[in-house]
């Protein structure tokens, strides 16, 4: 194992060793997996066939032993370029979600036709930011996700690129993939890559970079070691993998980044051989696990508290009631992510049932006014309710 700092390798001590990790994987039950564009396709948008033949052998014999695998699969942009006469990806938004629009159902059916070979069923599930964020339509999402494990079928998701505008995407599918581990409350996420895993710096521009083979405890630090998608088809980098990793550990499921293209990856990494880069999971109480997601989101707006409001939120587990809020800044709309602020601190952060408007005419109120100041009657007592709040500590 690499270590960035002496202090990083003093924690490694009190950590479970990583063998002891590798070892207990095959206990996991249900398996999110991310395959990227640059796993799926060749540099020319064509789709790599012996790949998606060995990925659908691969997840239909983990089903066959018994477990629960989601895949998390990019690729209809590139897939649909040439599809469309695009020789590069266009720069513009519409052509871009046409790609998509094309190249999605050209997926899924590779995907079908490969996977039926194996005796599978696969699901299309295409997702926004809104599905993650919206507690009804996240709880939608996540009872379809175990409908369908249930009856056999592996679900092939998606961010449903063809309409979503920047606001209400997550993003990028690494991103995306974490937020589907957390939403299906998954034992473990497997990003598969064309790289082995995380080094200490870009491996495709530092000849001496290290690879890191454990990560027990992650930490702020590990992100600054993210540089960009080495070729034009990869997205995010490793930038987005660090930050899937650190919701998931956060939301108490451990992470993995390994490469693609080695033989049987998925059946070795289950069966505890000592491939990739594995993040850790944090211990975190089960009811915890959910609201963690939050810390993938977009921060829209403030929230400034007073002294009793923070240390009810910080030693008491309460919701954050509009009475503790001194200050709102920031326009942002019910359902949106904010932080919570203590003087200079960020002490929380939080999904907000009002808007900014709102929490300017009610904050400092107690609940038994909201709805005479509000004008309507008030929808809730709290503006984050503890299960949407995530305290930072
Ligand atoms: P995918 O399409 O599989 O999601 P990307 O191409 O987006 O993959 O990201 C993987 C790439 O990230 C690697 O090939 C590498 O060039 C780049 N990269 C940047 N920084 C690092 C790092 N610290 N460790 C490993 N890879 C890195």
């Amino acid at each position: 194992v690499f270590c960035l700092d002496r202090k990083i390798k003093n924690l490694i001590m009190n950590y479970l060793n990583e063998e002891q990790v590798r070892r207990n994987i095959s206990s996991k039950k249900r398996i999110v997996i991310k395959v990227g564009t640059s796993s799926l396709t060749y540099v020319n948008g064509k789709p790599n066939l012996r790949f998606f033949n060995s990925l659908a052998c691969q997840i239909m014999d983990l089903q066959n032993r018994g477990y629960e695998v989601v895949l998390v699969s990019s690729g209809a942009i590139a897939i649909g370029m040439p599809l469309l006469g695009f020789e590069i990806k266009p720069n513009n938004l519409p052509q871009k979600q046409a790609c998509a629009a094309v190249g999605q159902g050209t997926l899924m059916h590779l995907y079908e036709r490969f996977f039926h070979e194996y005796g599978g069923k696969v699901a299309q599930l295409l997702l926004t930011k809104g599905d993650a964020l919206n507690p009804k339509r996240y709880l939608h999402a996540s009872t379809t996700l175990d409908a369908l494990l249930a009856l056999g079928a592996v679900p092939i998701v998606n961010e449903n690129d063809a309409v979503s505008a920047d606001e209400i995407k997550v993003g990028d599918n690494d991103t995306l993939s974490a937020v589907v581990a957390s939403i299906c409350d998954a034992d473990l996420l497997i990003i598969l890559s064309d790289i082995d895993g995380l080094y200490d710096k870009n491996p495709s521009l530092h000849l001496d970079a290290k690879f890191i083979s454990y990560v027990p405890e992650f930490s702020r630090a590990f992100l600054t070691m993210a540089g960009d998608a080495g070729t034009a088809r990869g997205t995010g980098g490793m930038a987005t993998k660090l930050k899937a990793a650190e919701i998931c550990v956060r939301s108490g499921i451990d992470m993995i980044i390994a490469n693609s293209h080695l033989p049987d990856v998925l059946m070795n990494l289950i069966d505890g051989e000592p491939i990739g880069t594995l993040f850790l999971a944090e211990n975190v109480h089960p009811q915890m696990k959910k609201r963690k997601i939050i810390i993938g989101s977009t921060i829209k707006g403030k929230l400034y508290i007073d002294a009793g409001c923070k240390n009810a939120i910080v030693s008491n587990g309460s919701s954050l009631l509009p009475a503790g809020i001194v200050k709102v800044e920031g326009d942002f709309q019910e359902g949106d992510s904010v932080s919570v602020f203590y003087e200079n601190e960020e002490i929380a952060r939080g999904i907000t049932y009002y808007d900014s408007q709102d929490i300017q005419l009610i904050c400092g109120c107690h609940t038994e006014k909201l709805t005479a100041v509000l004008g309507y009657e008030k929808t809730y007592d709290t503006v984050i309710h503890r299960n949407n709040l995530m305290v930072i500590k």
